[in-house]
């Protein structure tokens, strides 16, 4: 009988979990080892509504499955939940169903990976590296152990790694000492608790991206409710509009939020100051009392101008942890951290439209390190255009790739509104050393 091939995901997302769906039918012995809980980032920014509608954001296997079960995640795949109801609708009950089911190993961390009996330096770029496997080392509380797997994926997000809010984006002097008082993701302000360090203070918000928009447009409406809250807005861009927008955007809700962060940057709200080509200097925290406030530098076309405030909110962006991978041969671009054939793709489009973006083929989600793919959020690194949906075509691309079958199609993103492909009609699996099978369906 055939030797079962073991294929080892990092990160229970969304996108390493349906990467582990979708490896079963064909045939591997999967683990998923997560840091946290099953979605344990997406929880983490929960209160936020999506942008992209359910219909993107789940695999056709997926709502396949637990359509088996009597479990519907929603009514209208047109609607956009929030990361919350994500979680719970969709990757909750999907990895308590079978074949998921005590597939997913919470509270574990990887550490490490490398192969066995084999460096770094050994066989540079040499496909028989694959001849030995991986060795995975995970630690769970004390507990330190090896998986070992013959293909790695690492699925494991960029959330948890916030940038530096300094200028340069590196710390600003006297930004860990003020780390209490600041917040690095998007506040939660209809939690009555997270409002109150909020409401009537002196906030410095701090970035631009769809985050900071979102931060921008909470506090202003927490601003409205609380007239003495006063919120100071700091980017780095001095573009006009701020956000540009998608001409006929299908994503609404990333049209609505645009048109309203663009508003509050040009200063159409007099409790939300601007500071457009802005960067924060410096930050000092008086030692005389705990309920001091900081005082900021912020440089402004060249000149410095000093506030006293009560919190940050950083919403800086993200950075890939490539520790991980480090004894491994991986070659990551050196602007966004990303693999370094997918990097060039995504720098190479203008605008970075989410939805018009570049397709992944198996060349350019490989890299030197064969059978190790760096999938989902992760594989954008700093670039933080990455949806739900590119995932599911990477699953498909490295699975196919993985099958040395370029037409197999396991309708991944059938429901995302993937483009079809000339020839990607009738699927055929091979599950790895074995025999052909029909292709699982959802
Ligand atoms: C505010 C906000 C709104 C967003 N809105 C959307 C949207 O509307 N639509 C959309 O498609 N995308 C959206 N995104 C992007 C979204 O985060 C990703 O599309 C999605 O979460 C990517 O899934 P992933 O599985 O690649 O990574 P993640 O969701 O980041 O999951 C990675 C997982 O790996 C785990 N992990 C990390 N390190 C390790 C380790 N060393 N060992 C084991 N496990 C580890 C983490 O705990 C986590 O569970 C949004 C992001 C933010 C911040």
């Amino acid at each position: 009988m055939a030797h079962r091939r073991r294929l080892l995901v990092i990160g229970a997302g969304p996108v390493g979990l349906e990467a582990a769906l979708h490896a079963l039918p064909l045939g591997y012995e999967v683990r998923v080892l997560e840091a946290g809980r099953v979605g344990e980032n997406v929880v983490s920014w929960g209160h936020v509504p999506m942008f992209s509608p359910w219909e993107m954001n789940c695999s056709s296997q997926g709502l396949g499955i637990l359509g088996r079960q009597g479990v519907r995640p929603f009514a209208d795949g047109r609607a956009a939940p929030t990361g919350r109801e994500y979680v719970a609708r969709y990757l909750l009950p999907l990895r308590s169903c079978p074949p998921l089911l005590g597939i997913v190993q919470e509270r574990t961390r990887v550490v490490a990976v490398s192969r066995d009996a084999t460096l770094k330096q050994d066989r540079p770029g040499d496909r028989a590296r694959a001849l030995r496997p991986f060795r995975v080392l995970a630690e769970s509380g004390v507990r330190q152990e090896i998986h070992e797997a013959e293909v790695v994926l690492d699925v494991s997000g960029t959330y948890g790694r916030t940038r530096e809010l300094g200028n340069g984006g590196i710390p600003a002097p006297g930004e860990k000492e003020a780390a209490t008082c600041i917040d690095r993701g998007v506040p939660d302000l209809e939690v009555p608790r997270v409002a109150a360090r909020f409401a009537g203070r002196t906030i410095l918000l701090v970035g631009a991206g769809h985050s900071a928009a979102t931060s921008a447009v909470a506090l202003a409406a927490l601003a409205s409710r609380h007239p003495r809250t006063r919120i100071l807005w700091s980017f780095r861009s001095t573009r006009v509009p701020l956000y540009p927008r998608v001409p006929e955007d299908p994503l609404t809700r990333r049209d609505a939020l645009c048109a309203g962060a663009n508003r509050l940057a040009q200063g159409s709200d007099p409790r939300i100051e601007p500071y457009p080509g802005s960067f924060v200097e410096s930050i000092a925290r008086p030692r005389s009392s705990a309920r001091a406030r900081l005082e900021v530098i912020l440089k402004t076309g060249g000149r410095l101008r000093r506030e006293r405030v009560d919190r940050i909110v950083a919403n800086v962006g993200y950075t890939p942890d490539a520790s991980i991978h480090s004894e491994l041969q991986v070659h990551l671009c050196y602007a966004t951290c990303g693999p370094i054939k997918l990097a060039a793709a995504l720098l190479g489009e203008d605008g970075g439209d989410c939805l018009s973006q570049v397709q992944p083929s198996a060349d350019r989600l490989s890299n030197p390190e064969p059978g190790f793919y760096i999938l989902g959020a992760k594989s954008y690194g700093r670039n933080s255009t990455f949806l739900i949906r590119a995932g599911l075509e990477q699953i498909r691309t490295v699975f196919a790739a993985l099958a040395g079958d370029p037409r197999l199609d396991l309708d991944v993103a059938r429901l995302g509104h993937r483009p079809k492909r000339a020839g990607a009609a009738a699927p055929a699996v091979r599950p790895p050393g074995g025999d052909r099978v029909p292709a699982a369906r959802g």
